[in-house]
C-alpha cells in the first residue's frame, strides 16, 4: 500500500484506536488531556475537499480531529466547515494576517480579528494555529509579540500552548514525516528526544510495538493526501524538489 494515500490514513487511525489512544480535538486536550491522546490536526491550505474526505473518514470510525481554514476560496468554505463541524470535529482559524499585512503589527491584528469575526459568524471558533509560508519573510506568530489571542476568546496556539518537552509533535511538511529537517517555519522547540520517523509505516510500526509516544499532536496537510494514481505521483515528485529548494533556501538563510 502507497503512503499518503487515504488508504494509508485509514490504516493509522485503526492502529491508534487498537492500541488505546484517546482521540481528542486540541481544545478537548488543553482542557482535559488524556494520558494517552492523539490530536489530529488538519492545516487545511489548498485542496479542501480532501480535508471533508479525512473527517469523514474519522467520523466512520467514531474518531475527532481539528481542522484549521484559511481565508481563501480554496479553503474557506462555510458550507464544508459547518459539515466538518458538525460531525463533531472542531474547527479553527488557520491565520496569516502578518503576511496580508505586509509585517505591519497593528494592521495585522485588526485583519486577524475581522477574519476571526467572519469565521465566528458561520461556526465555533476556540483555537488558532499559524500558517507558515517558507517563501514569506514574516513570522505569522510576530503578531502575539504586541497583542494577546486570549482577549480575542481563543484558548490556544498549538505553537504557544502545548508543552513539546511532554506533547510529541510530528507533521507531514514536505510529504515526509521527517520534513522538519527541511521545514522553515514548522518546527518546535523540545528538550526531549523524541524518535523520528520517515513514512507513515515506521509510525505504525512503533504504535504497534507500544513504543509511540503517549501525547502526541499528529499535523496533517490533507491536500497531500489522496488515491494511487497520476496525481499522486505528480505530488510525490513535487514536494521531492520542493524540499531539496527548501533545504537550499535555510542554508542561504544560514
Ligand atoms: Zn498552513
Amino acid at each position: 500500500m502507497k503512503d499518503f494515500t487515504y488508504q494509508k490514513y485509514e490504516q493509522l487511525l485503526d492502529a491508534l484506536l487498537l492500541n488505546g489512544y484517546t482521540f481528542q480535538t486540541f481544545s478537548q486536550f488543553l482542557v482535559n488531556p488524556a494520558e494517552r491522546a492523539v490530536m489530529l490536526r488538519h492545516d487545511v491550505d489548498d485542496r479542501r475537499f480532501h480535508s471533508l474526505h479525512f473527517a469523514r473518514l474519522q467520523k466512520k470510525l467514531g474518531v475527532v480531529g481539528t481542522y484549521y481554514f484559511r481565508m481563501f476560496p480554496q479553503s474557506f468554505d462555510t458550507a464544508l466547515m459547518q459539515e466538518i463541524e458538525q460531525m463533531g470535529h472542531e474547527v479553527g482559524y488557520h491565520y496569516e494576517d502578518m503576511d496580508f499585512a505586509n509585517g505591519d503589527v497593528d494592521l495585522a491584528y485588526d485583519l486577524f480579528k475581522k477574519h476571526l469575526a467572519q469565521m465566528r459568524a458561520v461556526v465555533n471558533v476556540k483555537t488558532i494555529c499559524m500558517h507558515g509560508s517558507p517563501k514569506s519573510k514574516y513570522d505569522n506568530k510576530d503578531v502575539w509579540n504586541k497583542y494577546r489571542y486570549q482577549d480575542q476568546d481563543i484558548i490556544g496556539e498549538p505553537y504557544f500552548d502545548l508543552n513539546y518537552n511532554q506533547v510529541f509533535y510530528i507533521t507531514d511538511t514536505g510529504r515526509r514525516w521527517d520534513g522538519f529537517k527541511v521545514s522553515v517555519r514548522d518546527k518546535v522547540v523540545s528538550e526531549k528526544q523524541f524518535p523520528i520517523y520517515q513514512s507513515t509505516d515506521d509510525i505504525l510500526e512503533a504504535i504497534n510495538k507500544n513504543s509511540f509516544p503517549k501525547q502526541v499532536m499528529m499535523n496533517f496537510h490533507p491536500q497531500r493526501w489522496m488515491n494511487p494514481g497520476w496525481g499522486w505521483w505528480k505530488e510525490k515528485w513535487l514536494q521531492s524538489l520542493k524540499n531539496q529548494v527548501k533545504f537550499w533556501l535555510i542554508k542561504i538563510r544560514k
